[in-house]
């Protein structure tokens, strides 16, 4: 496997990989891995790609003043030997200052789809995240690139500016990966307490229980579904910072709820905060 830290040196084993015929998947992280990182590359090996690039990359400018990006693990060894294991042919671990040059001011934002959810309470947070995607994509120019269902609005914008942007590149969309007991995979659990652990079960147990309603009524209002889903989150002593039903093509809020619409929540286990979604 080969290590990058150089975006120009990776930009150009790139142009030299595409120009020899091969099919380059990137699979764009913050690191601390698990195994939900890991079904993304394994997803890029079953597409057909022939170099899997992984970057690791804690992006300063998506991240809020107050947030976690200090403190965010970073566990680069680590996900290097599980890079290799998984299949990755090439990892980049660049830097903010190579990144970011000094002066840095173009920036990509999305207008519409990053309006909401997570973008409601996280100001800048989607723009950081276009602005660095564009950049892998532009210093890969990957055939194909891996997100994680989990971050379902993530997806939905990342899919939108490839549209909007005229990228040349096929965005695959992998399953969330769970914890047997449900929790949603993030490197963020590493936060937890064992106690946190238990407690941020309630998080999937809302989801299912939501679906469970659905499967059982085909459509109800939201805003009981909602009461219904706070209240257990709540019981179980975590803060809602939003929990929203929406069209999950569109995005949009909704009033009613039926199978295939998506509801995403977020909360604070303690200092920690946990997203997850689920499609109905
Ligand atoms: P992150 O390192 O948290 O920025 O995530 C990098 C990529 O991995 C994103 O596309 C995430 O959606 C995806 N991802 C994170 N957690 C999971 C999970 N539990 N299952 C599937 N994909 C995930």
């Amino acid at each position: 496997m080969k290590k990058f830290f150089d975006p120009i040196k990776l930009q150009k084993w790139s142009n030299e990989q595409r120009l020899a015929g091969k099919k380059i998947a990137l699979v764009p992280t913050m690191g601390a891995l698990h195994d939900g990182h890991i079904s993304l590359i394994k997803a890029a090996k079953k597409k057909g790609a022939d170099e899997i690039i992984v970057s690791i990359f804690v992006n300063p400018v998506q991240f809020g003043p107050n947030e976690d990006y200090d403190a965010y693990p970073r566990t680069e060894k680590e996900d290097a030997k599980k890079c290799s294991e998984a299949g990755a042919t090439a990892i980049f671990f660049p830097t903010p200052q190579n990144m970011y040059l000094e002066n840095h001011s173009v920036y990509v934002n999305e207008e519409i789809l990053s309006s909401g959810f997570c973008g409601a309470k996280r100001p800048g947070h989607f723009r950081g995240v276009c602005t660095v995607v564009a950049k892998l994509f532009n210093i890969t120019h990957p055939h194909i690139a891996v997100f994680g269902q989990k971050d379902f609005q993530q997806a939905a914008v990342i899919c939108q500016m490839v549209r909007d942007l005229n990228f040349d590149t096929k965005i695959i969309i992998a399953p969330i990966v769970r914890e047997k007991s449900g929790l949603a995979m993030s490197s963020r659990n590493n936060y937890l307490s064992p106690e946190e652990r238990e407690k941020a079960l309630c998080l999937s147990k809302s989801l299912q229980c939501a679906k469970t309603i659905i499967a059982e009524k085909k459509e109800i209002s939201w805003k009981s579904l909602k009461t219904k889903i706070s209240a257990i989150i709540e019981k179980a002593g975590l803060k809602v910072d939003y929990v929203e039903a929406a069209n999950a093509k569109t995005l949009t809020p909704l009033m009613k709820v039926k199978k295939g619409d998506v509801i995403l929540l977020a909360a604070f286990c303690g200092k920690t905060r946990l997203i997850d979604n689920a499609i109905m």
